[in-house]
């Protein structure tokens, strides 16, 4: 199953921000993807409503331990700094990936 398969049948248990429905049916576009974590733009088939999810990705721990070159997990500070973003944004959500970081 590739991601956005997997993303798009785990949505149907979760529901709308803005209509409370269930996720189920709804239309999913990565937007960016990294080894910790993906970007991706969900729309919801009820209302019609786009919203964008922070998805982190963990894979199953190595039984020798942690391999080495793996990054770190996206800190608190930068889940906070990426949700003042986005609350603070108006425009296309793919005019995000373009703009630099503010600070
Ligand atoms: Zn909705």
């Amino acid at each position: 199953m590739d991601l956005i398969a997997l993303i798009k049948e785990r949505a149907r248990h979760h529901n709308c921000l803005s209509c409370s429905r269930a996720l189920a049916g709804c239309e999913v576009t990565l937007l960016s993807q990294d080894r910790s974590h993906c970007t991706v733009s969900v729309t919801c088939a009820s209302c019609g409503v786009s919203f964008i999810a922070v998805i982190l990705l963990r894979r199953r721990p190595h039984p020798e331990g942690a391999p080495a070159g793996i990054d770190s997990a996206i800190s608190g500070d930068e889940l906070v700094d990426l949700h003042q973003r986005l609350r603070d944004h108006r425009g296309r959500l793919t005019d995000l990936l373009a703009a630099p970081p503010r600070r």
